[in-house]
């Protein structure tokens, strides 16, 4: 045990940096461990924007997630004084009634949140790039909104270091040291350095499972597809504060307005091939991808599917098998905790995944009911 180091995360991406956050602002000693820079363009978390959304068909556990989550990042909004959520609203396409739309609509309505069944006419007036000849009407709710996601994660982990964790970028834990007898004993680096700690909190994203190989995390990691667009005409009528976070999910587009160099992105939720980044492997969208992301602006959002200038770009999922998160002890370590399998979703809770974290590390009751996140649902179900 070395009371120095405090608790040691291992994973500087949007989850270990509000972990280290909520940790020093309980006056916890931490100390933060990357491979790479903090952010970095490796990280899921390392991107230009995530959705925020409080819709999730018929699962309110998720909704409820959102809306705690809400407050701590308008808390960072404050205390960052830099707007990294912007709630510009969430456009869903339904495009059939009584499907995931109609549930998220019953969830939100039950939990008496703003959303609003908009007709083709107040889609038509609202979004006149909108094919609504296509849909069936639009689900408009005006929380969700984009987080500026690279910027969040340097802004957790500046904050955090004024609160006195410290960072170790460039520092590639190789070897995670533990017994039975004593939990886990400290982590060496790629230098052979070991570090010692009093706690150890795993974040490592999609390198969860090979960081912590003897635990066996049951986590499948996919190649995941997005598409930096450049709309060929009106493109002022893109702008975040005229054309809101978009999706058709059970399709599994979704996408964001203008943001970055005159591009907005769309990307598809589901799961892609399987594989990790590694240096070398390919980072671009293959052709295919394109095709698809053509025919589905062809149907919904038209004068978009001519586009001309576009970038692809891939980034990877750590899935689970319920598409359920990993935030829990590891077995045998009571003083080793991680927090993994984020399935593609789990940017926009991540203040609160944080501060759970912190919450249990400290012998906390955390505010939030763990029992769907626990490790052991695997084994009672293999
Ligand atoms: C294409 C795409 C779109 C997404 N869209 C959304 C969205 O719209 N909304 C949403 O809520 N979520 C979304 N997500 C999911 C979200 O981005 C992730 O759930 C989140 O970023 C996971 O954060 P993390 O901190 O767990 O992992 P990461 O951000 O990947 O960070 C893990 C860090 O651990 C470090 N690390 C790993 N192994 C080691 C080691 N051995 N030694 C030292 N450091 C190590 C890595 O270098 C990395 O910096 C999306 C994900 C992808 C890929």
């Amino acid at each position: 045990m070395n009371d120095s180091n405090g608790v040691i995360v291992v994973g500087g991406g949007i989850v270990g940096v509000t972990a280290a956050y909520w940790l020093a602002q309980k006056g916890r000693a931490v100390t933060l461990l990357d491979q790479f820079d903090v952010p970095n363009q490796w990280q899921a978390s390392g991107d230009h924007l995530r959705a925020f959304r409080l819709t999730y068909g018929k699962d309110a556990f998720y909704t409820d997630m959102a809306v705690k989550a809400l407050p701590l990042w308008l808390g960072l909004n404050a205390e960052w004084e830099d707007k990294i959520l912007v709630q510009n609203g969430m456009l869903e396409l339904a495009t059939k009634t009584k499907g995931y739309e109609d549930q998220s609509y019953d969830v939100l309505k039950e939990m008496k949140l703003p959303v609003v069944k908009m007709s083709k006419d107040e889609v038509r007036r609202n979004y006149p790039m909108v094919n609504t000849r296509a849909i069936k009407y639009g689900l408009f709710h005006k929380d969700g909104g984009m987080i500026w996601a690279q910027r969040a994660v340097a802004a957790y982990a500046a904050l955090a270091q004024r609160k006195g964790a410290k960072f170790r970028a460039q520092t590639r834990v190789t070897a995670v040291l533990h017994d039975k007898k004593s939990g886990i004993k400290g982590v060496k680096d790629a230098t052979g350095k070991v570090w010692r700690g009093d706690a150890y909190l795993f974040a490592g994203g999609v390198w969860t499972p090979e960081l912590l190989k003897d635990f066996r995390l049951p986590i499948k990691v996919t190649r995941q597809f997005q598409l930096y667009v450049r709309p060929p005409a009106n493109r002022g009528r893109y702008r975040p504060e005229h054309f809101p976070v978009f999706a058709a999910l059970p399709l599994g587009f979704y996408g964001f307005p203008l943001h970055i160099h005159g591009f907005l992105k769309v990307a598809d939720h589901r799961k892609g091939p399987a594989g990790k980044p590694e240096p070398g492997s390919p980072r671009e969208a293959p052709p295919a991808f394109e095709k698809k992301c053509r025919a589905f602006f062809r149907r919904y959002i038209p004068e978009l599917a001519d586009f001309t200038e576009f970038e692809g770009a891939v980034c990877h999922y750590d899935n689970t098998k319920d598409d359920d998160f990993i935030l829990d002890r590891l077995p045998d370590a009571p003083n080793g905790f991680v927090a993994a399998g984020f399935s593609g979703h789990g940017f926009k809770f991540a203040p609160l995944v944080g501060k759970t974290m912190a919450e249990m590390i400290m012998g906390g009751k955390p505010d939030l009911n763990l029992h769907r996140f626990r490790l052991s649902r695997f084994r009672s179900r293999a």
